[in-house]
This record gives C-alpha cells, structure tokens and sequence, in this order.
C-alpha cells in the first residue's frame, strides 16, 4: 500500500478528540469500542453547540430566518452525504435514525409492496441482529422465506453457495459490506451484479463500512445503501438510508405524519416527494447538521489515507495477537478492515473485557448483537477490538501486554 499522506498526523487527530484524553481506573484511556460507536471530534461537538446556540429551529416549514438557516444547514447535509458516497442527487439520500431504522424501513416498505408469499430473501450468516430480525418479522408476515449465505472457516462468503440460492423467487439481498464482528470486507459487488441477474435488489448494511473504505454507491449499483452516523464520528440518533430514486418513487411511505404529505383531508392524502415521503416528523436536526461536519473531517483526512493506516494498526495488532499460543482469532478473511475478534482458551470474554478495563482498555465482548455467526463458530462470544483513525501501535503494544500477563495470572 502506499504511504500516508503528510496531512495525517496522528498527534494532531488525538487532539481533536477530547474523550480520549482521560485516565480510566487509574490508567490512560485506550479505547478499542469502535466498531460500537466512534468517539466525535472537536468540530463536530462545535456544529452541535454552534446549531443549539445560533440558529435551533424547526426546519421546512417556517419562513424566518432561524427556519430557514436550519433548513439550509439541514439541506446541506444531505448534499454532503450525497458526495460522500456517490449517490447520483442528494434526493436519494433519506434520514433516519440509523442503520437499525434504515434497514427497517426498507423492510416495511419495500417489503410491504415486493415481498409476497413464497418469496426469498437472502442474507447472510454474519448478519448483525438488526439486519436479520426485520427480515424475519417480515418473512413471518409475508410468509416469505429467509435464505442464508454460509460462510467459511475464516469467516468470509462462499460466494459459490450465494449463487446456487439465487432463484427467480429472489426478490431481495441483505448483507453487510464489512461483518462488525469478524472485520471481513465481503465481495458486495459481486453479490449486487449477481443478486440483479435474477432481477432482485440488494440493500447493503454499511454501518462498518462508511468510516473505513470507500463506499461509492454508483460503482456498486447498490438498490439501498444504509450506515448510521455515530459510526462515523458524527452524533448518535442519526442514520442514512440511500436508494435508487425510481425505487424509493416505487415503493409506499414508512411512518405517517407531518411533512411526508402533500396534502391531507379525512378521505385520502398524498404523499409527499422523495426524500420527504420518508421522513415523517421533525428528525434529529442538530445532529444531522453535525453529520455534515463528521464527513467533512473524514474528507480532509482521507478515506484512503484512513485505509492505509488501519491497515497498518490491523497487521501489527494482528501479528501480536498470533504470537500468543493461547489466543485463537475468529474471522481471519484476506480482506478486512481494523477489527479483530478473538478468545482465549480456558477464559471467559466477559473477565478478559473486564480485567482490560480496569487497566483503562475498553475493548467489546460477547455476540457483538450476532448470535447466529457465533453459533457457526461453535462459540458464545468473543473479546473484539475495533481500531479508528487516532488509535496507535503503541496502544496496541500496551492492550497485548496487558492480555499477556492477564493469560498468564489467570490460566
Ligand atoms: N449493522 C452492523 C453491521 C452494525 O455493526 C450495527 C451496529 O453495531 C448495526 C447494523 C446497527 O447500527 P445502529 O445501532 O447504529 O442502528
């Protein structure tokens, strides 16, 4: 890979992130949570205190110059999300309060409309619980059948085994562009050109895919593309749900209410214009503004500049954790992004996660919300880091040091 651009300086990152500088049970903060949510830089926390304080007012509907600062802000936001991933007009690009309600959406509204008795839908094995459930609830409605996507023992698709499931019944595929348990990029451009030969569409959960790799929504084809914000350095009750515009034209509103209407009398109402159809109520506005500053401070930085040095964060952690005899890593795909999953032998993930943290590494551990993946690895959960842009070989050095001497006092 080529090397880092001079702009990505680690120490100045670490200093626009004010959460991390902080001492946790006695020892300096190493935060490892990030596939759980990111920590939020300095500016981003400004445009949230600059919206409250400056120009806090409901959008769309008002016509003073609060409203209409709001709006434009709000409006600029979603001009931004549309860059980001290369959508081809930022109508396409629908808010809602993440990846958990995008998918969500999709399933009552798209689902509602295409999906209907004996119909499949496809997912895979190392879905997250928000990107199954939905599917199953709509499945039992619709009496529809869900299909699964085996993987193999690293932890990547069998993509031979995704085709044989493919039928003209297909009327939708599921599956995360990065697994947040196992880190695995999965080959999601195949699986959309392969998923349309069969005339189905494909939505594609990026929750751990917008912070880390380029996502360009254009390329791929994606039907649907969903990530949530505070994935992404940006605030949290925010989520992002792209769709094709003929399709999101095709399909029926989500929630009722105000602002997805045109006009509303007893007997009947009309529908707003997409994106709005889709965004009943006031959304979270101040944090959709924010979401705007987050993308901006991924833009400066570099997506592939990002991709580089997790890349490298990867490797190192990676080639430490195979040196312990007693760690055995789960998810061992040849491409991923920073997160590595792991157990060790005769310990419980629980007492690792907790004896990390009281030496200030906060790092995750259970079924990380994907139960069935953990069934396919025979295993109840795992200890997960997850590394961003303003972790360091450093703190990777001092999490190891740590799990070594936890292995040795305790097996
Ligand atoms: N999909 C994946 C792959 C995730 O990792 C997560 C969250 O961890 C979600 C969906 C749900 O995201 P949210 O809780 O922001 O709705």
């Amino acid at each position: 890979m080529e090397g880092i651009a001079k702009k990505f300086d680690i120490k100045e990152i670490r200093e626009d992130f004010p959460v991390l500088h902080q001492e946790i049970n006695g020892k300096p903060l190493i935060y490892f949570d990030n596939a759980a949510t990111t920590q939020k830089p300095k500016p981003v926390i400004e445009a949230l205190m600059g919206y409250y304080i400056g120009y806090n007012s409901n959008i769309h509907r008002g016509i003073h110059t609060l409203a209409e600062k709001a709006t434009n802000a709000f409006e600029e936001s979603r001009k931004a999300v549309q860059k980001f991933i290369n959508a081809d007009e930022a109508e396409e690009i629908i808010f809602t309060y993440g990846t958990t309600d995008s998918i969500n959406l999709v399933a009552a509204t798209f689902g509602r409309a295409f999906i209907g008795k004996d119909d499949e839908i496809i997912i895979s094995a190392m879905e997250h619980h928000s990107n199954i459930v939905p599917w199953q609830m709509l499945c039992e409605q619709k009496e529809a059948k869900l299909k699964i996507i085996p993987i193999n023992g690293k932890g990547e698709l069998i993509l031979e085994e995704f085709e044989k499931l493919l039928t003209n019944r297909t009327k939708l595929v599921s599956v995360a562009h990065v697994s947040n348990a196992l880190g695995t990029i999965n080959p999601i451009d195949r699986i959309i050109s392969k998923a349309h030969e069969v005339g189905a569409k494909v939505l594609i959960d990026g929750a751990q895919a917008s912070a880390h790799i380029e996502v360009d929504v254009k390329k791929l084809k994606a039907d649907f593309y969903s990530f949530s914000a505070h994935k992404l350095f940006g605030p949290t009750g925010t989520g992002i749900l792209y769709g094709k515009r003929k399709l999101l034209e095709s399909i029926p509103p989500y929630r009722g209410g105000g602002e997805m209407i045109k006009e509303v009398t007893f007997e009947k109402t009309s529908y707003n214009d997409i994106p709005y159809k889709f965004e009943a109520g006031t959304p979270n506005i101040a944090d959709v503004v924010a979401l705007k500053t987050a993308i901006e401070y991924v833009n400066e930085l570099g997506k592939r500049n990002i991709e580089v040095y997790e890349h490298e964060l990867l490797q190192h952690a990676t080639s430490l954790l195979s040196e312990i005899p007693e760690v055995k890593l789960i998810g061992t795909a040849d491409n991923k992004t920073s997160v590595i999953s792991f157990i060790v032998e005769g310990l419980h993930h629980l007492d690792i996660g907790m004896m990390l943290d009281a030496k200030g590494i906060a790092v995750r551990t259970g079924h990380h919300c994907a139960q069935p993946l953990m069934n396919e690895f025979g295993i109840e959960g795992t200890v997960r880091i997850s590394l961003s842009i303003y972790n360091t070989k450093e703190e990777i050095d001092v999490f190891v040091d740590a799990l070594k001497s936890i292995i040795s006092k305790w097996k």
